[in-house]
């Protein structure tokens, strides 16, 4: 059938400046790691997307090796482009990425200018797109000189096959380096892409203020700990949930007594103020301006409602600060 956007879908998102640039993000992003493949069903991954944009989510963000299989993703994220999308490309965001493993032999992986190059090509063509409005050097490459890396990313910008650039799970320091290097090249870093949350507070310490300093905006993922912040897991192990599914990255055993212990008391604090858990941990990791997005993931189309229903209720008093600072304590 043919899909038409809702027409309401601006009305209740917020669009957050992404640093010191000219591009806003919804402060609910969706990403596509999970759920989005080629094992997955494509009519459940239609409408999750659909579903999102007519939430005003106006950002999907993918990498080279999402899936599984590796690529996938990107692929299913074409067809629907191409099925649903296409008359709305100029209000939708994409991002990919490369720098995780992503092909057999020595150009496949890390930070080269010949993987970077060629990966963000094979990333277009999967999608079935002239340009990505965002590309990320994924994951920071010791051995490759960051000149390299940098100099590829402003290079891909200038052949017009991304709009901005952006780093993903750099540390505080490659992020300074970095970001001197865009800015000598004229290609400024628009965002950061670290992993955030309640239970993974890393980039509080060095990373947020470099980010500042350096007018980048911060993408936060998994704010709600790959679902550990959510009532996903507070009576058990549900058979069609991430921990049960054969997902390497969230497996039954992270799921220990002490982080249920601290799901269940923020869920007290997040009912309170009359939200869910997941709702609470978006608005703790939306509390500062530097982070332009928080961006989840989604298995069914009440998850994303969730999320954009927890911008009605961003604000937390220093009393709700201190008692979460409770729970967390280690
Ligand atoms: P989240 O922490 O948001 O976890 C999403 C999962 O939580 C969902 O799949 C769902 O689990 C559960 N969930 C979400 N909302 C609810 C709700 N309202 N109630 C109950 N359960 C809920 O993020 P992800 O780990 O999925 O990561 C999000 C995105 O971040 C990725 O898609 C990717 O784009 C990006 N990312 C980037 C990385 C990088 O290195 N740059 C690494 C990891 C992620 P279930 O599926 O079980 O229903």
């Amino acid at each position: 059938s043919m899909y038409q956007a809702a027409s309401g879908r601006y009305g209740r998102m917020r669009y957050r400046r992404s640093g010191i640039s000219g591009l806003r993000l919804p402060a609910i992003s969706l990403g596509l790691w999970h759920n989005f493949g080629g094992a997955n069903a494509y009519g459940t991954a239609r409408g999750l997307i659909r579903h999102a944009f007519d939430a005003g989510i106006t950002h999907f963000d993918l990498a080279n090796n999402y899936g599984p299989p590796p690529g996938s993703a990107e692929q299913t994220f074409g067809q629907i482009l191409a099925a649903d999308l296409r008359p709305y490309r100029d209000e939708i965001v994409v991002s990919s990425k490369a720098g995780y493993t992503m092909w057999d032999g020595p150009y496949g992986d890390w930070g080269s200018r010949k993987y970077l190059i060629s990966s963000l090509d094979q990333s277009l063509s999967r999608m079935k797109l002239d340009y990505v409005d965002i590309f990320y050097h994924h994951r920071f490459d010791p051995e490759t000189p960051l000149e390299e890396t940098m100099g590829a990313l402003d290079h891909l910008v200038r052949q017009g096959k991304a709009l901005y650039v952006g780093l993903s799970n750099y540390d505080a320091d490659s992020t300074r380096q970095a970001s001197a290097l865009l800015k000598r090249f004229g290609t400024p870093c628009l965002i950061h892409q670290p992993r955030y949350s309640m239970l993974d507070r890393g980039p509080e310490a060095e990373l947020l203020g470099v980010l500042e300093e350096e007018g980048i905006g911060c993408i936060a993922y998994s704010p709600l700990a790959k679902g550990i912040l959510t009532d996903r897991y507070l009576q058990g192990i549900p058979a069609d949930s991430r921990a049960a599914g054969s997902s390497v990255f969230l497996q039954p055993e992270d799921l220990t007594k002490r982080v249920l212990d601290q799901a269940r008391a923020l869920e007290n604090t997040a009912s309170r103020r009359g939200q869910k858990l997941s709702q609470l941990a978006l608005a703790w990791a939306l509390r500062f301006d530097t982070v332009t997005s928080a961006l989840i993931g989604a298995s069914r189309t009440g998850q994303i409602d969730d999320a954009v229903a927890a911008l009605d209720n961003l604000p937390l008093s220093d009393e709700e600060l201190a008692e979460i600072e409770r729970i967390l304590q280690p």
